[in-house]
């Protein structure tokens, strides 16, 4: 019998089911594979993440609007785009046990061989030679491959397209590139600029997820920068750095980033450079980010199939031309994974018990602070809910009565709560509280009147 080798994002999932951050999803129906559902903490993360992202790269920066575009598209989008013909993946079923997978992947994991842009038949010959098995039953009984569109067709009740056919997008970037045209035709944009979106994508994959690593329906932070084309090494560089300057600042551990350059046989087709931020996943290093040249491949295309001019105009140095495109791009999932790898911490006490505690950086837990009654009676709890009155609407903060104090505090730590602020009897007294750090566990005594000031000064604002 092989042994069975732990899944090693098996502690993180178990802490995402157990505190609301991510559930299974339609687990009733005994789960579907690669969709998850985000839940009260995990959506106040999600946000935090969202938010942040905005006020970095769209608020704070003058060169750079923001859109919210359609899901739904022209189909005729992805002809332009190079999605109906390219966006495949090369997939095989195994006729014995009927699993399906990516040939890719089957290569790369049994004869550690990368084969990004080979031909089917290249792939065909590589499963032979190799002694390619079925990782599920060990056959070697594949059918022939075959590609697969990764795009989700979707029929709608429209009687004017070619089957009634549509897409959901597989890239939040081509809806930027739909809405460039009206961006400058009403927002006085000069080159350089940026149109940034955050928004759900779609794809149809087959391999197996690694958690919320690889999803069907996953969110991006895209910026299509557009440029004039002899800036584009400069602008490139610009932008790593930048992607960088937002990793640090989610708190991201340096040392598990590293940059990956593409070959230049394998880009896609639409890039003339890609560098990729990979990860150190607890299963394997993997594209976190990614950063590309996409010159003017997406808006020379629109121009041809729709026949509008996707020139831009350069009244002060009398010049037009069809910008081209610098595409950073955050996974959002993928980064709320990175952040639960780097966060998750199981911690040996003093007193010999162990926590689990999630070090999320302050900035985007989801739960500030948690308000504790030492116990729950009338004298500590009424002024409690008083306390938790005066912080709710300036920070997200918890309300908690039940249960030993204790177990309280380890029920915060599993959420990741920077502080937690308890209300005991000595309250009453001398109007001072306890404020719990969550990474040193230590108490200090601060006057009531001194919560607001001590917590303005710990969430600071850091852009
Ligand atoms: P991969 O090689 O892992 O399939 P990709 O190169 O196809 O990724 P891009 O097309 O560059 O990915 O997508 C941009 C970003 O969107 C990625 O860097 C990643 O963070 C995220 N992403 C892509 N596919 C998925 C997915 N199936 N689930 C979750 N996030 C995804």
């Amino acid at each position: 019998m092989k042994k069975k080798i732990e899944d090693p994002l098996k502690p993180i999932v178990a802490v995402c089911k157990r505190r609301g951050f991510i559930y299974p999803g339609s687990e009733i129906y005994g789960g579907f594979a690669n969709t998850y559902s985000y839940g009260p903490y995990g959506v106040e993360l999600k946000n935090n993440i969202k938010n942040l992202w905005w006020k970095f790269f769209v608020q704070s920066r003058k060169d750079i609007v923001g859109i919210d575009g359609p899901i739904l598209l022209h189909p005729k989008t992805w002809e332009a785009s190079g999605h109906i013909e390219g966006f495949n993946d090369a997939l095989i079923d195994c006729k014995e046990c009927k699993s399906r997978f990516r040939i890719d992947k089957l290569i790369e994991d049994q004869a550690n061989e990368d084969v990004e842009g080979l031909s089917l038949e290249e792939l065909t010959k590589i499963l032979d030679d190799k002694n390619i098995k079925c990782p599920k039953c060990e056959s070697k009984n594949f059918t022939k491959a075959r590609h697969f569109n990764l795009m989700f067709k979707t029929e709608m009740s429209k009687t004017d397209l070619e089957n009634n056919i549509s897409y959901l997008r597989p890239e939040t970037a081509q809806s930027i590139f739909l809405d460039y045209k009206n961006v400058i035709d009403t927002m006085r944009v000069k080159i350089p600029f940026g149109i940034a979106q955050i928004g759900k994508a779609f794809r149809n994959e087959i391999t197996p997820g690694n958690f919320i690593f690889r999803l069907i329906e996953f969110e991006q932070m895209e910026i299509e920068y557009f440029i004039e084309q002899n800036t584009w090494q400069e602008n490139f560089d610009s932008w790593l750095i930048d992607m960088k300057k937002w990793c640090e600042m989610i708190g991201l551990d340096s040392k598990k980033l590293k940059d990956a350059e593409h070959a230049k046989e394998k880009l896609s087709h639409y890039s003339k450079r890609t560098v990729d931020i990979t990860y150190d996943f607890p299963f394997g290093t993997n594209e976190l980010y990614g950063l590309a040249y996409r010159t003017n491949f997406d808006l020379s295309q629109h121009q041809k199939l729709s026949k509008v001019s996707q020139e831009f105009i350069d009244n002060v140095n009398n010049k037009r031309f069809i910008p081209h495109v610098i595409e950073p791009t955050f996974g959002l999932d993928r980064t709320i994974l990175a952040l639960l790898c780097d966060a998750y911490r199981v911690e040996e006490l003093k007193n010999g018990e162990s926590r689990v505690v999630l070090r999320f950086s302050k900035n985007i837990a989801p739960v500030k602070v948690a308000i504790f009654p030492l116990m729950k009676k009338p004298e500590l709890t009424n002024l409690s809910k008083k306390i938790f009155d005066m912080i709710k609407n300036l920070f997200v903060a918890e309300y908690d009565e039940t249960g030993a104090i204790g177990r309280r505090y380890r029920r915060q730590d599993e959420l990741g709560t920077p502080y937690c602020i308890t209300i005991d009897y000595q309250t009453i007294e001398d109007s001072t509280v306890t404020i719990r750090d969550r990474d040193s566990m230590e108490q200090k005594r601060i006057s009531v009147d001194n919560i607001l000031n001590t917590l303005n000064e710990n969430f600071r604002p850091e852009i």
